[in-house]
C-alpha cells in the first residue's frame, strides 16, 4: 500500500527539539513525512507563502513571537493551515487557549512518543477540513454552489470599497424568477432544484471573474458588478441575462420556458450603504414585475412612495373578495360576416374603495404573487356562468361567455373539478363557456397544457387562444393544442391600414389558423377603417371599442336588450 505523505514545517528554536520532532516522525510506519524546519516566526511566514505544507507544528515561545498572537497572526496569513501547538507543561494552559484562537491541537513537549505526535498531526489536518466545510455552509449555497446571503453581504461591502476606490461604478442586480414558484408546485421540489442548478450555471456565464453571483434563496438571485462605466454596461449584461434564462430547459421530459424579472441600482461611493442598495434593488425588482415580468428597471427615487401603495394595495386586495368588490365587465364579440352576436368576454374590475374602478393591470399580478388568484378563479367563473344563464333566462341573448385564465389559474391542480362544479351548479351548458389562455401560459409545460385543454374540451368548453402574436408565436406549436378559436391581439391589430408587413402576418396568421380549423378574433378593433382589411381577409369575429368598450352587467343588459340577437350593420360606439 502506498504511503500517504504529509509535509510538514516545524517553526522551533530549540534545535535539540526539533531533532527529537524530525526523529519521531521518521519512526511512523503508516506516513512518509516531508519534514521542514525553520527558528523563528518570520522565517516561517516566509516559508508558507512560498510553499504548500499540510500541517504546521509551532512552538509557543519563539525568539520574535511568544504565545497566542504567534497563532493568530499565522492564522491570518494562512487561513487554511492546520496548526498543532507545542507547550512546555508551565504553559499549558497558553496552548489551550491557542487551540480556541485557530491552532487544531496542542501537544506538550516531553509527554507521549511518535504515535501520539503522528496522531496529533493528522488530527489537526481533519479537523481543518471540517472547520473548513462548516465555514462552507456558512458561505455558500449547497444547492448552487454559489455564494449565499452571509458572503453575499460581505461582496457587496467589499464592492462599494472598490466603486468608492476607483472612478468607476459598481452595479447590484436582484433577479426573481417569474412563475418558479408555480413550476416548482407542478414538477415537484427535485425538477425544481435542477431548475435552479441549471439556471445558475447560465446566470454565471453572463458575468465576468470579477463580478460575483450569489442565490439568497428560494428562487432569489443577485448579481454584483464591478468596474462598471455607465448604465449601458448594466442594460447588456441584464439583457444578456434576460436571453439565457429565456432559452427552453429540459427537464424530467419536460420543456420548460421561464424568464426573470431585474431590479438593477447603481452605486459609486461609501455613502452608497449596503442595506439601502439591497432595498432599492428590491424597489426596481418590484417595478420590474409590475411592469409584466421578463423586464429589467433600475431604481428611481419616487420609487419608496409606489412600494407603500403597493403594500396598502396588497392589504385591500385580501379583503376584496369578501367584501364584494369585485365586478365583471363584458364586452361584446362581433361576426363579421354577419354582423351578429358572437359572445362576450368577461373581464375583471375591482371597484376600490377609494381608488375607484380599477382594471386588471392594476391588481392582477398582485393576485398572482400572493396567490389569492386561485379564489379569483372560481368567482370569476361562476359569476360569469351565472350572467349568462340569466341573460338566456330572460331571453336577452343566447351565447357563449369567455373567461380569462393566467397561467397560475390554468395550471392549478383543482381547475377541471371547479370548472365542473360550476358548470353544475350554475346549470351552463358547457357549449356556452369558452376559456381564453395565453400562449406563454401554454409555453411554461406544454405537455401538461395539452392535456388540460383536452380534458377541458372533453368536457364541451370551448377554448380560445388570446393575445395571439405577442408570446412565443410558436405556429408549429399551435397544431398540438385543441383550441377552436385565436385571438390577434390588439398590438397588430393597431397596425391595420398603417404598416403592410404587420397586416402581412395578420393575413398569415388567419390562414394558418383557417388551416387548423380555428376561428379568428380580430382583438381592440377600434376604427372602421381596420374592417375592410380584416373582411377581405376572412377573419370571422372582432371585438373592440370601436363596438363596445366593457360594459357593466347594468348596462350590458340594456345593450344586449338594444343590440342583441340583432344585426349590427353599422359600427356604433357605447360607453
Ligand atoms: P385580454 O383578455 O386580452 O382582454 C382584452 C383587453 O383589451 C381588455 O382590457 C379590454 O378592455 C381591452 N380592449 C378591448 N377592446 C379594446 C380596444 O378597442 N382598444 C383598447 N385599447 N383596448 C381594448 P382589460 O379589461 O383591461 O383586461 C386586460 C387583461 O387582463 C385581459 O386582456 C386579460 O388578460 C386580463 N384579465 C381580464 N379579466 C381577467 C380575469 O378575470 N382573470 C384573469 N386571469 N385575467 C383577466
Ligand atoms: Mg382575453
Ligand atoms: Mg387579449
Amino acid at each position: 500500500m502506498d504511503q500517504e505523505q504529509i509535509r510538514v514545517l516545524l517553526v522551533e528554536d530549540n534545535l535539540g527539539d526539533a531533532r527529537l520532532v524530525q526523529e519521531m516522525l521518521a519512526e511512523s510506519k503508516n506516513y512518509i513525512f516531508d519534514f521542514s524546519h525553520v527558528e523563528s516566526i518570520t522565517k516561517a511566514y516566509s516559508s508558507i507563502t512560498k510553499n504548500h505544507y499540510d500541517v504546521l507544528l509551532l512552538d509557543l515561545s519563539l525568539p520574535d513571537s511568544i504565545g497566542l498572537d504567534t497563532v493568530q497572526s499565522l492564522v491570518t496569513v494562512n487561513p487554511d493551515l492546520p496548526i498543532v501547538v507545542l507547550s512546555g507543561t508551565s504553559d499549558e494552559k497558553t496552548a489551550m487557549d491557542a487551540v480556541q484562537n485557530g491552532a487544531q491541537d496542542y501537544l506538550v513537549k516531553g509527554q507521549g512518543a511518535s504515535a501520539m505526535l503522528v496522531r496529533s498531526l493528522r488530527y489537526a489536518i481533519e479537523r481543518k477540513r471540517s472547520e473548513q466545510k462548516v465555514s462552507y455552509l456558512a458561505q455558500y449555497d449547497v444547492l448552487t454552489n454559489l455564494p449565499n446571503r452571509a458572503l453575499f453581504y460581505d461582496r457587496l461591502k467589499q464592492a462599494i470599497k472598490r466603486a468608492t476606490r476607483s472612478s468607476k461604478k459598481g452595479a447590484l442586480m436582484l433577479l426573481d424568477l417569474d412563475n418558479f414558484k408555480d413550476i416548482n408546485d407542478r414538477l415537484g421540489h427535485v425538477a425544481g432544484d435542477q431548475l435552479l442548478v441549471e439556471l445558475s450555471n447560465r446566470l454565471r456565464n453572463c458575468i465576468r471573474e470579477e463580478d460575483s453571483l450569489s442565490r439568497l434563496g428560494g428562487d432569489e438571485f443577485t448579481i454584483i458588478l464591478n468596474d462598471v462605466k455607465d448604465k449601458r454596461d448594466t442594460s447588456f449584461v441584464a439583457r444578456k441575462i434576460k436571453k439565457a434564462i429565456k432559452k427552453p430547459i429540459q427537464i424530467d421530459g419536460h420543456e420548460i420556458f421561464i424568464s426573470t424579472s431585474i431590479g438593477i441600482v447603481l452605486f459609486s461611493n461609501e455613502n452608497d450603504i449596503p442595506e439601502a442598495l439591497i432595498k432599492h434593488a428590491d424597489m426596481a425588482l418590484y417595478a420590474a414585475k409590475e411592469k409584466g415580468r421578463g423586464v429589467y428597471v433600475y431604481y428611481k427615487d419616487k420609487m419608496d412612495i409606489s412600494v407603500t401603495k403597493r403594500i396598502n394595495m396588497i392589504n385591500d386586495l385580501h379583503f376584496a373578495l369578501d367584501r364584494d368588490e369585485f365586478e365583471l365587465y363584458y364586452q361584446p364579440q362581433i361576426d363579421l360576416a354577419s354582423g351578429k352576436l358572437l359572445g362576450m368576454e368577461a373581464l375583471i374590475r375591482w371597484q376600490h374603495p377609494q381608488l375607484g374602478l380599477l382594471p386588471p393591470s392594476k391588481f392582477v399580478h398582485l393576485l398572482e404573487e400572493t396567490g389569492l388568484i386561485i379564489a379569483i378563479s372560481d368567482w370569476v367563473l361562476s359569476q360569469a356562468c351565472k350572467q349568462n344563464c340569466l341573460w338566456q333566462k330572460e331571453k336577452l341573448a343566447e351565447l357563449r361567455i369567455a373567461i380569462n385564465l393566467s397561467s397560475r389559474q390554468f395550471h392549478q391542480k383543482n381547475l377541471l373539478k371547479s370548472v365542473r362544479k360550476i358548470l353544475h351548479e350554475t346549470n351552463l351548458l358547457p357549449k356556452y363557456l369558452q376559456i381564453e389562455v395565453t400562449e406563454s401560459t401554454l409555453m411554461t409545460n406544454c405537455q401538461e397544457s395539452i392535456m388540460i385543454l383536452s380534458e377541458l374540451r372533453a368536457l364541451g368548453i370551448q377554448l380560445s387562444i388570446d393575445d395571439f402574436g405577442t408570446g412565443f408565436s410558436s405556429l408549429s406549436y399551435l397544431r398540438l393544442f385543441p383550441f377552436q378559436e385565436l385571438k390577434i391581439d390588439r398590438t397588430f391589430v393597431k397596425e391595420i391600414a398603417t404598416h403592410s408587413n404587420v397586416e402581412k402576418i395578420i393575413a398569415a396568421v388567419i390562414t394558418l389558423a383557417h388551416g387548423l380549423d380555428m376561428q379568428v378574433i380580430a382583438e381592440g378593433v377600434e376604427m372602421e377603417e381596420q374592417l375592410p382589411f380584416l373582411v377581405e381577409n376572412g377573419c370571422d369575429g372582432v371585438q373592440g371599442y370601436l363596438f363596445s368598450k366593457p360594459m357593466s352587467a347594468t348596462v350590458c343588459n340594456k345593450w344586449l336588450a338594444k343590440n342583441g340577437g340583432h344585426l349590427l350593420p353599422i359600427p356604433c360606439n357605447n360607453e
